[in-house]
């Protein structure tokens, strides 16, 4: 019987595979209950899956899935929760970024009875200050247009229950925020407060492209509200318009003297144009997810497995 188990996504991580193995089982052994490590291996480049089996051949408990090419972050937490046969599930990042040490307390949380354990920053170490102002808006948005309570400043460091991790595997949607789902599903949360570290090694392997992706799946999955504020701003924009029209309709025939308009005319064609632009492009956006989910295609192929007695 298992009763934690830690998933670790990582995509081009060699050089911190090591370090996290000793930690985790430092970690781990400290608890001192029954644990699996599973590694998900993204479709790295790098000697990241060798350096897994290294951990491996060094102790059965550690586990490798390793897809056939790079799926992305949401996915590979997907894959571990599918796999994970633990009593309680821990999702940590590779890259050291997130002290193991912390999941002691986590786990006596969960042992006190919560279903999510998620990890707050208190702060976060060499960022730069654009990162940590972006991230720091992004939850505030999120925050005012979801109707999920998200939690602000976590990364996906968290720990979730048996009965949490099942309910989390009946989601089958492709365009996850796997941040938001923990919170959506309800059942008993908290948090225990960490200081960010830094990366131990590599780059981020967040470009401000995924981001943004990753910020659009989080809003849109979460909240209608984008497409409310159109409709309002529309509703607001007819009246003002037909108010106009009388106005300018009135005058020419009462007065006859037509307004010459052209700079009025242009700059509000060009405003509506605009707005009714951005409102297309975000309703496809909505329907760009619809067609991803309804194609039902698998959410990533897995291309290697260790440790894993069916299938
Ligand atoms: N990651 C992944 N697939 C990706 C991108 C990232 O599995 O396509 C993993 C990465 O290896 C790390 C975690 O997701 O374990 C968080 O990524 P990163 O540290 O680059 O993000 P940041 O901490 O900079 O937000
Ligand atoms: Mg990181």
């Amino acid at each position: 019987m298992i009763k934690i188990s830690v998933v670790v996504p990582a995509y081009n991580e060699e050089a911190n595979i090591a370090p996290l193995c000793l930690r985790l089982h430092k970690t781990l052994t400290d608890i001192d209950e029954a644990y699996e490590i599973i590694f998900i291996d993204d479709g790295s480049k790098d000697g990241t899956v060798s350096e897994v089996l290294k951990c491996r051949a060094a102790d059965e408990r550690v586990k490798l899935i390793s897809f056939a090419r790079n799926f992305g972050h949401e996915m590979a937490n997907t894959a571990g929760f599918r796999k994970a046969s633990g009593e309680a599930v821990v999702i940590i990042d590779a890259d050291l970024q997130d002290p193991p040490e912390v999941i002691q307390e986590m786990y006596e949380k969960y042992v006190e009875g919560y279903d999510v354990v998620y990890a707050q920053r208190r702060s976060r170490k060499k960022e730069s200050p654009i990162k940590k102002a972006t991230s720091k808006l992004f939850y505030r948005v999120l925050k005012s247009l979801s109707d999920t309570e998200i939690p602000l400043d976590t990364g996906d460091f968290r720990l979730l229950s048996r009965r949490a991790v099942t309910a989390l595997n009946q989601m089958d949607e492709k365009n996850r925020f796997f941040r938001g789902l923990t919170h959506w599903i309800g059942f008993n949360v908290t948090q225990v407060y960490f200081d960010r570290d830094e990366r131990h090694a590599g780059e981020t392997k967040y470009s401000y492209l995924k981001l943004v992706r990753l910020a659009l799946d989080a809003i849109v999955s979460f909240s209608y509200k984008p497409l409310k504020l159109f409709s309002l701003f529309g509703f607001i924009s007819a009246i003002v318009g037909f108010v106009m029209m009388v106005y300018w309709i009135v005058k020419k025939l009462a007065f006859g003297n037509p307004t010459d308009g052209w700079t009025s005319t242009v700059t509000i064609f060009l405003f509506f144009f605009g707005l009714l632009m951005m409102q297309l492009s975000l309703i496809g956006e909505y329907i760009a997810r619809i067609y991803e989910e309804v194609r039902e295609r698998p959410l990533y192929i897995i291309g290697r497995e260790e440790g894993f007695k069916h299938e």
